[in-house]
This record gives structure tokens, sequence and C-alpha cells, in this order.
């Protein structure tokens, strides 16, 4: 856990955060905090950012090399501690705006619905379905705002610039799947599987919503990267054993030698932003209310 680093403990911001630091964002799962310590970069700063909707989950001011970027612990700093169902995924999200962030990067490990993804295979989701049940899942609920067009339902930006990092670095992956945002805790039955499988689904999770629909409210570009981390109940029973995921060690270590490559795609992706051209309307997802004189500028006032 990279114990011989000195420790950096959360600090509380309540006002307003002047300072540039970057404009990109990692979201990230429990295994996330542990490569940031060992791999990812150095952590100058951690920051819980208080927000009209709470506190955020500590968020890492990571540095590797030239490159600056956040990492958001979604589930908690420490180890895995909130679960999917009660993040507070207005608050994280709000931080991030406030920080300055233009482009948030998902990073998620959900169930496949279909034997044709194997434990540990990347996917570049290209839809969601939105599945849960008591989540706070909008900014606006006092502004008759945010009747938002959801397609495509990630920028177009991000997806190509990850495309282009994962087919140079030579990934197997998988170029799309609609992924459907459980509520959780507890994963599907098997008749849910059958029911999400034949709604469309291909992978099923916890995380994704409301968490892309929040970003397109406060202009922010975002897409995810889903790693498989099981197959859902039921799923793949007749399946030749060699596609199986195999005995629990095995699909531990699958998952692993996927979550090893992510500190390379993170540089890599933050390599070609900068470069790649911004031809997508995530930043003026607002723009109408804008036009109708229903909001300004600032996003302070959008609440
Ligand atoms: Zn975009």
């Amino acid at each position: 856990m990279g114990e011989s680093r000195p420790e950096i403990l959360p600090r509380v911001l309540s006002g307003t955060y002047d300072d540039r630091f970057s404009t990109v964002a990692f979201i990230g799962g429990g295994k996330m905090y542990r490569l940031a310590r060992e791999r990812l970069g150095t952590i100058s700063d951690v920051l819980v950012k208080e927000t009209p909707f709470g506190c955020s989950t500590p968020i890492l001011f990571m540095e590797h090399g030239e490159r600056r970027f956040f990492l958001v612990p979604r589930h908690g700093e420490r180890e895995y501690r909130v679960t999917a169902s009660f993040v507070n995924y207005r608050a994280n999200i709000w931080a991030l705006k406030e920080l300055g962030v233009e482009r948030l990067v998902a990073w998620t490990g959900p169930g496949s619905l279909t034997s044709g993804l194997r434990v540990g295979d990347l996917v570049l989701p290209d839809d969601l379905i939105d599945m849960t049940r008591h989540r706070a899942s909008t900014f606006f609920e006092n502004k008759g705002i945010g009747i938002l067009r959801q397609n495509p339902t990630f920028c177009p930006t991000l997806r190509s610039a990850l495309e282009q990092v994962l087919s140079e670095m030579a990934l197997r992956h998988a170029r799309d799947g609609v992924y459907v945002v459980s509520e959780g805790p507890r994963l599907e039955t098997r008749a849910e599987v059958r029911a999400l499988r034949a709604m469309g689904g291909d992978l099923v999770g916890m995380t994704l919503a409301p968490e892309a629909f929040l970003a397109r409210e406060l202009e922010m570009c975002y897409h995810p990267v889903a790693y498989v981390t099981a197959w859902a109940e039921g799923v793949g029973e007749d399946a030749d054993a060699s596609a199986r995921p195999g005995p629990e060690e095995e699909r531990q270590a699958r998952i692993d030698e996927t979550l090893q490559l992510m500190p390379e795609i993170v540089w890599n992706l933050l390599e070609l932003l900068p470069t790649a051209a911004w031809a997508c309307s995530c930043q003026d997802s607002m723009l109408r209310y804008k036009k109708r004189n229903l909001i300004d500028d600032d996003f302070h006032n959008w609440i």
C-alpha cells in the first residue's frame, strides 16, 4: 500500500477552488486507490469538497511526470466502504466541476450478461439502461430545467481517444456494449439477468448512473471504461469449459492483470487528450437554457 510514502490526510474545502490543477479526472472503484498509491503517480494533495449536496469523497491530486489529473475513489479512499447505492454522486460530480474538471473517465467493473465477454475483458460501453431506484439523479430539482437529450450517451471525443489508446496498446477490447445499472448492493437474480439480456443489456453494474447523467447536466465530457469482473447469474452455463471464468483465484488474477494496465491507459490518454479534436457538444449541453435566459453561465446558479 505504498507505506514508504508520507501519508497525506484529506483536507476539507468549503469555499471555491482557484487553482487550475487539471481538467481531467478519473473516477474509479475500490482497487483504484491501491493502484494510485503504488503506480499511478504521486499524490500531491487530497481534498474533500463541501458542496450543496454534501461532502464529496476524498479527491486525489495526482502527478506523474508532467501529467496532472484528479483521481476519485468512488467507494471511499481507504477501502471499499461505500457501496454503489450509497455513493454521493451529486457531491462528487459537483466537486469536480468546482475544481475545473471538463473531462471525466469512469472505471467500472461490471458483470457480463453474455458469455461472449470474458473476465478481464475491457469494454467501451456505448449506452446505458438506468434501472436504479433510490438515487438522487439530477441537480435540477426546482428550476424546470434538465430535459437533456442522451444521444450519444457518452462523449464521442473521449470515446475515440480511448479507442485509439486501447488499439495502440494492442489491448483486446469490445468497442460497444449496453451497460445496465442496477440498484444493488445485492447482485441480480437469475430471472433479472434473463430480463436484462432480453431488454438489450450486455453488462450489468451499479455505478454509471446517475454519474453519467449528472456530468452532462454540468456540461462535462464523460466516458466509461469497463472491465468484466464476472459472469452474471446463470450466464454461460452451457458455455465451453475453456471460456468459463474458472476458479476464484483465476478470476481475480485475470481482473488484476487488466487493472495493472490501467496506469498506462491513463497516462497514454492524458498524453493524447491535448491533441484530440474536440468535436463533441458535451460542454454545450445546457446551451438552449442559456439561450432562453433561463440560466446564466455560472453553474452555481443552476440549482
Ligand atoms: Zn465531450
